[in-house]
């Protein structure tokens, strides 16, 4: 059972009198049981709904939807899958006791992964899972491999039950279903011998891997020491030498480079990041890998008004993920604009910590960063966290945050796109 949680006026929601609370139960007879059931079984022409309203009355309408006319139907945000793992690095363990309950949430969510690019181990998944992932063709996938060899992917996961990788990859792959993959690198344990393993069996599967990222094990201080470590420089050029080995034959097998280290683990490395070439189209970027390099070719290929900006004080407003990486972007913008930037990476407070990316943050979240900030002259909030609507995940709406807040706000991708005198703004 999925619940509407707000309808867009002048939609076909709105013309159906689809109201917040109203629990939309099946399309042509099929229960819904989540946002995916709902996007996939509606999107026909015509189609018969059966919803029961906030009254309790159930009502089945005869729906016909002109091509392209959107439902205009919000639904409240999904039950987060939980994780079934334990890894050692897992910062979500790692949060200090007597926090808000949202923050020991592990999501691991294949319909995240499909619809926002957050990645998943798919060790939680059911029969009835894989058939849908394949009936509704959610491709490309997200996949947490971290090793290929079961044993050593069981140790990492602490998971004994973890299936077999590259065997389930397989199976998908053989039904048309991509992945772009992530090896996160815990020195001692899948690096070295065992990396090359990963990228080998990885690379074996053929056009269905699409890309492997190399991403340095992250760690809070609250994480389990005595079990897991941060590589050192060191471990960290043997790794983007591996990554290097794969990448220069993927070059010339495929003509990309299909192997990439995680901005992370250059500047682990104290080595400098390849150009922005380098990553084609950036479809890691939101996992770290090439979101530096993307950010400075935006700010660079846009025509900002230098005095417009220059002594202004501006906060950019992001995930988690991206709060590491953020200062070589900001010495670029602040040598182009004069501005004075501060960056607040937030924590998910609607889905929990270990969903990092800027994309799902709730309107709250940033609220609660904001709303005492009196000394911000702008705050650049990240565009893709809310829809064609304004709303964030949390229903919140960009004006209705705008209104709380002493600074004005504006929505960007990038940057630049905001920083430009006709930048999309609140
Ligand atoms: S790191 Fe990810 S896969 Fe591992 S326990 Fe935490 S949420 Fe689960």
């Amino acid at each position: 059972m999925i619940r509407v949680q707000a309808v867009a006026p002048d939609s076909l929601g709105a013309a159906l009198e689809l109201t917040p609370g109203t629990e939309l139960l099946a399309v042509n007879g099929r229960p819904l049981e989540d946002f995916l059931d709902w996007e996939f079984l509606a999107a026909d022409e015509q189609f018969v709904l059966r919803a029961r309203l906030p009254s309790g009355e159930e009502i089945e309408y005869d729906v016909e939807r002109p091509e392209g006319l959107p439902m205009g139907v919000v639904l409240e945000p999904p039950r987060i899958r939980r994780c079934a793992n334990h890894c050692d690095f897992c910062f979500v363990d790692g949060n200090p006791q007597g926090m808000r309950q949202a923050l020991y949430i592990r999501d691991d969510d294949y319909r995240l992964s499909f619809r926002y690019g957050n990645f998943a181990t798919l060790t939680n998944l059911k029969p009835w899972d894989l058939e849908r992932i394949v009936q509704y063709r959610l491709s490309p996938l997200y996949v947490s491999v971290h090793a290929t060899d079961p044993v050593v992917r069981r140790w990492l996961l602490r998971n004994p039950e973890a299936p077999d990788v590259i065997p389930q990859l397989r199976w998908f792959v053989e039904r048309g279903i991509v992945f772009h993959t992530q090896v996160v690198l815990v020195p001692g344990i899948n690096d070295a011998s065992q990396l090359v393993r990963s990228l080998t069996e990885l690379y074996s599967l053929g056009p269905g891997v699409l890309s492997v990222s190399v991403v340095p094990v992250a760690l809070t201080e609250f994480s389990k020491h005595a079990l897991v470590r941060q590589p050192t420089r060191e471990e960290c050029r043997a790794a983007l030498a591996t990554v290097d080995d794969f990448a220069a034959r993927a070059v010339a097998d495929r003509g990309v480079p299909w192997c990439y280290g995680a901005d992370d683990l250059y500047l682990q490395a104290d080595l400098p990041l390849p150009p922005a070439e380098w990553y084609g189209e950036f479809e890691q970027r939101e996992n770290g890998v090439g979101s530096v390099r993307y950010l400075q070719t935006r700010i660079q290929a846009a025509r900002i008004e230098p005095d417009a900006w220059r002594d202004k004080r501006i906060g950019i407003v992001t995930g988690a993920a991206m709060g590491p990486l953020m200062p070589q972007v900001v010495s670029d913008l602040t040598a182009t604009t004069g501005a004075h930037f501060e960056i607040l990476a937030l924590e998910n407070s609607l889905f929990g910590p270990s969903v990092t990316t800027a994309g799902l943050l709730p309107g709250k979240a940033v609220l609660a960063a904001l709303r005492d900030r009196s000394d911000l002259d702008l705050a650049l909030l990240p565009a893709e966290s809310v829809n064609d609507d304004l709303l964030f995940m949390d229903d919140m709406e960009a004006h209705e945050l705008a209104a709380q807040l002493s600074m004005p706000i504006k929505l960007s991708y990038d940057f630049a796109d905001a920083l430009v005198a006709e930048g999309v703004g609140v």
